[in-house]
């Protein structure tokens, strides 16, 4: 079947899948999705050509792509990709969490990467057109939400590498997601990596850029070798000032109840500026905690930990929203921090987010887009 969405005013071809899950299949799979291994019935794809422009901006079934195998993003990855989650609100509305700021941050990324930039109204009318067709795959259990996946890749075809590609795709896919933690709220230990550096002065730590993760990985496996859950990263020089965990953005609370206040690592063009990171940092004077952007070294948090100053960290970002982190160990060093255990500042601050996110909490900062 072929017809047209019209959002944002942009046109949007439609061809609808023959095979869409039936709701029974659906609510099966909505059961106990996980995180990003199931899918829904259909993608947004717009592509894009030196000269031309952005074109062809439609919704069809999802399903594999054809790629010729000399693909250049096959061979010099320039790919970058966004997550932001949709959610399903009291009222039946489908709402996206600050979806401007990942639509800005995607053509800060592709600044980067020498990519073209996507007008933020295709952006945000890829999602409107995706959730209209598939917003029955957002799962009704508490803590559910749809996660969606932006990306766009080089799509010219040869292997020189003198200039970027010339041709572009952009795709919109969407992933049912539930509660990331089933068993509630489980600190996590974290390994301080010194063999290896997520992001240096001048590359690409600040862009969300596939190939980040690409070199990441072989950091976490030594993360679970050590028995940890996740790797930390240090900055590259010194291997001393602290920056990310994983794919999130860190948090230090030193003392506690009145007294607390917070810490997050400065954007020093190495780490991900977080979008839940940046709404913490309105939401952490809110809640009467004075929030501030600066540097802490391994050594300071161990000091601090040990002196029971620091009294609680946790790791933010899109897909497990707050996570408390509860022992650290690296080469020589060992410690909790606390009792290992979630503080209430995390989980105060954890609740008012996912409030505003779900819409049970009155959205007083224009952070919620309602799409359908
Ligand atoms: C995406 C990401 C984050 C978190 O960003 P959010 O916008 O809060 O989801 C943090 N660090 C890295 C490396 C990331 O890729």
């Amino acid at each position: 079947m072929n017809s047209s969405t019209t959002t944002s005013g942009l046109t949007f071809d439609v061809q609808l899948s023959a095979q869409r899950k039936t709701p029974q299949e659906r609510e099966q799979l909505l059961e106990n999705p996980g995180f990003g291994t199931v899918f829904t019935d259909h993608m947004v794809s717009i592509d894009y050509m030196e000269g031309k422009g952005w074109y062809d901006p439609r919704l069809e079934p999802y399903g594999p792509l054809t790629l010729d195998p000399a693909t250049a993003s096959l061979h010099y990855a320039q790919e970058i990709f966004e997550g932001l989650k949709s959610y399903r609100h009291p009222g039946g509305e489908v709402a996206c969490f600050r979806p401007e700021a990942n639509a800005a941050r995607f053509n800060r990324s592709a600044r980067r990467m020498a990519m073209p930039e996507l007008p933020e109204e295709l952006f945000l009318g890829a999602i409107e057109t995706l959730l209209s067709h598939d917003s029955e795959w957002i799962p009704s259990q508490p803590n559910s939400s749809l996660y969606l996946r932006p990306f766009m890749f080089a799509t010219d075809v040869g292997l020189g590498v003198n200039h970027p590609s010339r041709s572009y795709r952009f795709v919109l896919i969407a992933s049912p997601s539930g509660p990331y933690f089933s068993g509630g709220i489980k600190p996590v230990s974290v390994w301080l990596s010194e063999d290896y550096t997520r992001a240096a002065p001048g590359g690409t730590g600040e862009a969300k850029f596939a190939g980040n993760y690409a070199s990441s990985f072989v950091a976490q496996s030594q993360a679970v070798q050590q028995g940890c859950d996740q790797v930390v990263w240090l900055d590259a020089k010194e291997h001393r000032w602290v920056e990310e965990m994983g794919g999130m953005n860190l948090f230090f609370v030193f003392g506690s109840g009145d007294e607390a206040r917070l810490l997050t690592p400065a954007l020093t063009g190495t780490l991900l500026p977080g979008i839940t990171r940046d709404s913490l940092l309105t939401l952490g004077p809110e809640l009467g905690f004075p929030t501030e952007e600066g540097s802490i070294s391994t050594d300071e948090w161990r000091r601090a930990a040990q002196s029971g100053e620091l009294t609680e960290v946790f790791a933010c970002g899109t897909a497990a929203v707050i996570t408390p982190v509860g022992h650290v160990k690296g080469p020589g060093t060992e410690f909790t921090i606390g009792d290992g255990q979630a503080g209430p500042v995390t989980m105060g601050l954890r609740e008012e987010l996912v409030a505003l996110q779900y819409g049970t909490r009155p959205d007083t900062h224009g952070w919620v887009r309602t799409l359908a």
